[in-house]
Parts: C-alpha cells; structure tokens; sequence
C-alpha cells in the first residue's frame, strides 16, 4: 500500500526545503551582520594600512628634509666664508697698492714699483675670485671695482712718470686730487664689502649650528613616533588577521553543517563515512548508516506552516541525537531526511535496533507552541561491506531501504537487493529520479485523440518523459516500472497531474480548451486520498472535472477490484472522467467493465498497428468496438500509424484514433503549433514532431 505522505513528496520537499535548509549564507539576515562586522573589519585594516603608509612616508620626507637642508645651510656658510676670504685678500692688497704708492714717492725704484704691480695684481685676482664664486650682486660689485681700479692705476701710471721726473708739485697735485680720491672709494667699497660679507659668514654659520640642533633634538623623537605608530598599526593588523582566521573558522563549520538544526550537513556525513569505512576495513569492524525519512512533516508544514516545520525539524534532530552515543554521527541530509552513522555496530540486526529506538525518540508528541504535533518516520539501515563499500552506494542503498520501509509501513527496513532488482544502474538510476521530481526534470508530451466522426481534436493524452541530465531522454518504460517498485510512484503521478492541469488551465485561458488524459499507475488505485488530491489540484487550477480523464489499466483494476471500484466511483462522482487503458492485452472481460463509472475504452496499441497484416487482431479490434458501443462506451484505438489502419477503424465505426499517423506525442508548444496548423477531415495535419521516440538504450528493459 501506498503511503498517503509518499503521494505528496514532492510538493512536501520542495515547499519544505527553502525555508528548512536555506544555507545561513543566504539569510539576508545574517548577510547583514555578517557584512557589517565585514566592512567593519576591512575598513579598521585600511585605515591602519593607510597609517602606516603615511608613517613612513613622514619618517622619509623628515630624513630628506633634514639631510637637503643641512647641506643646504653647510653650503651657504661655506660660500659666505670664502666671498668674506676674497674681499679679505682684495682689502689686504688695496691696503698694500697705497703703502707702496707712497713708497715709491719716496724712494722710486724697479723694485718698488714691481712690488706695486704685484699687489695690484693680487687685488684683481682677488675680484676675479669673488666674481666667480659670488652672485650677480657680487660679480656687480666686482666689476665697479676693477673699473674704478683701472681708472686708479691710470693715475697712479701718471703720479709715477711725474715721480720718475722728479716733477715734484705735479705728483703732488696728482695725488691729491686723483690717486687719493680715487684709492679712497675703491678701499671703502672693498672694506665695507669684506665687512658685509665677513658678518653674512658668522650668520650662516649660527644658522647651521642651530639647525644641526634642532635635528639632533627631533631626530630621536621623530623615529620613536614612527615606532610607535607602527607598532599601533601592526596590532591592528594582527587583529584584523585573528578576525578573517575566525570568519574562515565559522564559514568552514558553516559548510559543514545544516543552518537549522546545527546538525552535520551531507557533505560532513560522506567525509565521516569515509573515514568509518577507512577504519573499518583496517580494523575489521563494521559500518552501519541509517537514512530516516518523516512520515507527515508536510501535512504539518502546509497546516501550521513554515515556523512550525522548522521548529518540528529542530527538535527531531535534538531526539534523534539524544538516542545516539558520543561517537555516532547524526546529520541532516535536507528537507525531512536524516541520517544516521554507526562507526562500530556487531551486526544488522544492532543497526536496526538503533533505527527502532531513532523511531521510538519520536514517538512523543513534538510540543511547538503550544501545538503537539505527532510524527512518524521510516528508516532504511545498510552496513558497509555486506551492502557496499563507498559512501555513495551505501547512501543509495540506504534509500531504497527506507522507501521500501515507507512504502510497506514496515518502520525500519534493512536492504535487501531483492527489493531493488540487484541493478546498480536501477539503484544510481533511483537516486536521480528522487531528484528529479523536485528539479523539473519530469517533462510532459501531449498526443492528440482525433474523433473519427468528424475529424477533430477532441482531447490529448498527457505522457511523461525524465529529461535526464547525463543520459538524456529517457521514456516511460524505462522509469515508471521502478517508481512503482519504490514509492516514487505517488509523487510522480503527482507531479504529473500537477503539471498536467497547469496545462490544461493554459488551454483553457488561450481560448482553446482541450480535456487531457493523465495515466495513472495500478498503485495509484491503491491510494486511497487520490480523489481529495485531484479534487484538489483541480482547484488549484481552477480546470473543470469533465477536462482531466484518467487512464487506468486493467491489471490496476485485477489487483483489488473491490477498492479499485470505490475510489473510481469517487472520481467519477467528482465529475472527472475515467477510460480502461492498453484494452486487451490483459485478462478482463468487457463484462468486468460493465460496473464501473468508466465512459471509453482504449484498445490496445499491438492489435491496431498490425491490424492490416493480421486479420485476427482486425477481429479483435471490430468485436471490442462493437462490444464497446453495446455498452455505452467511447472506443479508442491507439497506435493508428497507417491511413489504411485508420481507413479500416472507420469502416468499424470506431469512435476516436490516437496515433503517429496523426501526431507523435511532442512538448506542449510543438503540439499547439500542430493543432495550428492541423486541418480537421483531412490528413493534412500529419507530421513529424520528433525524431523517432525510441526509448534509451538499456531504460527500457529493466525488470518490472
Ligand atoms: P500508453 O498509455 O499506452 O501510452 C501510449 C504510448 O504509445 C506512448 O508511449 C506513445 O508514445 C505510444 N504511441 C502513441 N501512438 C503510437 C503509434 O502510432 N505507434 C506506436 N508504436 N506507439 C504509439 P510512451 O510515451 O512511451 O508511454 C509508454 C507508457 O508509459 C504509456 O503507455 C503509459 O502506460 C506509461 N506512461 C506514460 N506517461 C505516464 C504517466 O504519466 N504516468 C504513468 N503512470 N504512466 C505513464
Ligand atoms: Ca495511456
Ligand atoms: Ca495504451
């Protein structure tokens, strides 16, 4: 029997995970802590980075200020120095020119007078000097001098030619209104200029010796500023250092646990599992891992909602903890799926009595404000070694185990491959199929059904594909037979309903309405709450009963015809409309029919497509629709391919034709630009819609 729970899986995970699991990363709450202390941190390191930038930049720029102008002052003081030199040297000889005029009008001689020659040469060396070193205003100087010099010598050239002719008054004369004028400005110009130039010298001097002092005083002070700064700043990086090693901490926990429940998370789980494998292939122990799946989390998700969910998840994982021993691991693998792993467990009968006493923790009622919320889980047990040796088999085995114990109400279920077909691509296959039903991965094709009174589309069938990621499309045959097998039956047809009325309702708002058939599985005839979910979803689209007919099977009817019979009366009470399926290929009798609520009849497909070639199955095929109409029955004939089957179905009066012949089933905008295009009464409407359906290789035969 079918669990009510596992019908509504997939509207239960996926409702139930985005506020369950979100990851704290994307709790915008947490965001935002999280990015204020960010920015918080980031700018207290820059600051401090931008401090010691400038630290140094202002230790730098001190020490070149400090070396420029010293050298700076030292070269001053040395150019004053030596200027006050020069005009030292010319004052010296200006003084000695005089001394040795008036001794040359004394006692004139060649010696005297190359004596005189000599210290006037000096004097212009000395002018020389300071016009070279000097600036403009000293070359200036220099040169009013030299001139005023030469225009001197000229009258000291004629004061000795009269001393040489002893023309004493004329020397006399000479000297007193030429040389002695003359000789006066330049000596008082080359005094007062050495004098200047003598005091600039002492002053450039103080001014070295006090800036040599004021650096020697800031010098210390400067670099112990510098220190101290940089040290200040150094804390505060190694602080800003402590904070991003403590967030890389909390990210790495965060990545390795559930944000709800502070549970490890799946990947925490695998890595442990691993290193328990590891040890117990060393140690010769054995391994047992646990998956525990709740019964009713979505019943009390979608009644209390999500708060109540999240609190209820929280809990649980506290009980289930409760029961486990220090070195057990118990992790949430998402939505309302546990597990559990036993690093040291004797055998499988002490795992599954963990798994008796993990369900036993939930057997008092869940209190969450005030609310006693009861829930029950399943809970699939494998041991590494006897059911495999990697944490991803024994994950998958896990799996299968709790959905077989789901499936059968049997609470704890060990594996057993006998359950799952011994196929490992079945088994990997499972696991994808799981997922697949919350990932969209499920995708529907239409087929139409064309009356052959009139030739127009009265209806499509709805026919599910898996589009899977790897291996491509895959068609019915080669996933329904193992949904039935493991319980993802339920929420599969579901989902497909689900996405089939979606349709429906788009049909319907385009103006287009078109009623849609949607088959069932022989479990769903054993689910008791199908009629309220379909009543359901019918509301929730807002379609109208008499659009959705459901397909069903004969040997779904063969299995529990007394409870088959009640639910199809409820559907068809409900409005909703009901046709037998693949009519023929089964046991049942058109007798059998007779007292159930259905209004057609689908024969099936292997009579039709040979019915040209093989006049038993043309038999067949004209003694259903006669026995059908007999009844009140709608007959279809489905895998009408040819224009001569299609020809033959109207010579025996058969209601509605499905087929290749008029469409291959295609994707909802490839069968809205068919029914465009399709003309009713003629076959213009023929086309390929897809390249031929064959299903994937290897999907189509397993095991049933
Ligand atoms: P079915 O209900 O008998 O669906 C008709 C099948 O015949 C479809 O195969 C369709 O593609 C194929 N068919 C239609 N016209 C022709 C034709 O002219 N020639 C031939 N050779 N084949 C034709 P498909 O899609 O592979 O489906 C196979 C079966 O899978 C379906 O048989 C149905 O029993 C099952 N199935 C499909 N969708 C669902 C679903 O949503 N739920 C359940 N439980 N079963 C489904
Ligand atoms: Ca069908
Ligand atoms: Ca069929």
């Amino acid at each position: 029997m079918i669990d009510k729970t596992a019908t509504r899986k997939p509207a239960d995970r996926s409702r139930a995970e985005p506020a369950a699991t979100q990851p704290a990363e994307n709790d915008p709450e947490y965001l935002a802590v999280q990015s204020d202390a960010d920015v918080r941190t980031a700018r207290r390191s820059r600051v401090a980075s931008l401090v010691l930038v400038l630290v140094l930049l202002g230790v730098a720029l001190f020490a070149v200020w400090s070396s420029q102008s010293t050298s700076s002052a030292a070269r001053s003081a040395d150019l004053a120095s030596k200027l006050s030199d020069y005009y030292d040297q010319a004052d010296r000889a200006v003084t000695a020119e005089e001394s040795l005029e008036r001794k040359y009008r004394l006692e004139p001689g060649p010696g005297v007078r190359a004596d005189y020659d000599a210290a006037s040469a000096d004097l212009k060396k000395a002018l020389d000097l300071v016009a070279r070193n000097g600036d403009q205003g000293d070359r200036e100087q220099a040169s009013r001098v030299s001139a005023a010099h030469q225009d001197y010598r000229s009258s000291i050239s004629r004061l000795f030619d009269a001393v040489d002719r002893r023309d004493t008054s004329l020397a006399l004369k000479i000297d007193s209104n030429e040389v002695d004028p003359k000789f006066v400005a330049i000596a008082e110009a080359v005094h007062s200029a050495d004098g200047s130039h003598h005091e600039t010298s002492l002053s450039q001097l103080t001014q070295l010796r006090h800036l040599e002092e004021l650096q020697g005083w800031l010098t210390p002070w400067v670099f112990l500023l510098g220190l101290l700064l940089a040290l200040a700043t150094a804390s505060v990086t190694r602080g800003h250092r402590r904070l991003l090693d403590e967030e890389r901490r909390r990210a790495l926990h965060r990545s390795l646990h559930d944000a709800l429940t502070g549970l490890p998370n799946r990947t925490l789980l695998f890595e442990r599992c691993r290193r328990a494998l590891a040890a117990a292939r060393h140690t010769g122990k054995t391994a047992g891992l646990l998956l525990i799946d709740m019964d009713r989390f979505k019943e009390i998700n979608d009644t209390f909602g999500h708060h109540y969910g999240d609190e209820l998840l929280k809990q649980v994982g506290a009980r289930l903890r409760s029961v486990l021993t220090g070195g057990d691991t118990i992790a949430r693998l998402g939505g309302d799926e546990f597990a559990v792993l036993l690093p040291d467990v004797t055998d499988v009968l002490a795992a599954t009595d963990v798994g008796a006493k993990l369900r036993d923790a939930l057997e008092t009622p869940f209190l969450i404000d005030g609310v006693a919320l009861d829930v029950e889980a399943s809970v699939g047990v494998v041991l590494s070694g006897e059911h495999g040796t990697d944490p991803t088999t024994l994950l998958q085995r896990a799996d299968v185990a709790m959905y077989v114990a789901k499936a059968q109400n049997l609470g704890v279920f060990a594996y057993d491959p006998s359950t799952d077909g011994h196929s490992p691509a079945r088994l990997a296959l499972l696991g994808d199929l799981r997922r697949a039903l919350t990932a969209n991965q499920l995708v529907l094709d239409y087929q139409p059904k064309i009356s052959l009174g009139d030739g127009e589309i009265i209806g499509a069938e709805a026919l599910v594909r898996w589009q899977h990621p790897e291996i491509g499309l895959i068609f019915p045959d080669g996933f329904i037979p193992l949904a039935e097998h493991t319980g993802l039956i339920g929420p599969l047809t579901s989902h497909v309903l689900d996405s089939a009325l979606a349709q429906a309702r788009a049909w319907m708002d385009d103006g287009r309405p078109l009623p849609l058939s949607v088959n069932l599985s022989a479990r769903s005839l054993l689910d008791d709450s199908l009629p309220e979910h379909v009543a359901d979803l019918l509301a929730i689209h807002g379609v109208p009963p008499e659009l959705l007919e459901l397909e069903i099977t004969e040997s779904a009817l063969m299995a529990e015809p007394a409870r088959a019979q009640r639910l199809l009366e409820t559907l068809a009470l409900m409005g909703v409309r009901l046709s037998i399926d693949d009519f023929g290929a089964g046991y049942t009798s058109l007798g059998q029919l007779k007292n159930l609520p259905v209004t057609e009849i689908k024969i099936d497909k292997s009579f039709i497509m040979n019915m040209t070639t093989q006049p038993s199955d043309a038999l067949i095929a004209r003694s259903v629709i006669d026995l059908g109409h007999s009844l009140g029955l709608t007959v279809l004939a489905e895998g009408v391919e040819t224009a001569e089957i299609l020809s033959d179905l109207m010579t025996f009066d058969c209601d509605v034709a499905q087929g290749f012949y008029f469409c291959r089933p295609a994707p909802a905008a490839a069968f809205d630009a068919w029914r465009a295009s399709y003309s009713a009464g003629t076959t213009v409407g023929r086309v390929e819609l897809r390249p031929v359906d064959e299903p994937v290789e290897g999907m189509g035969g397993l095991p049933t």
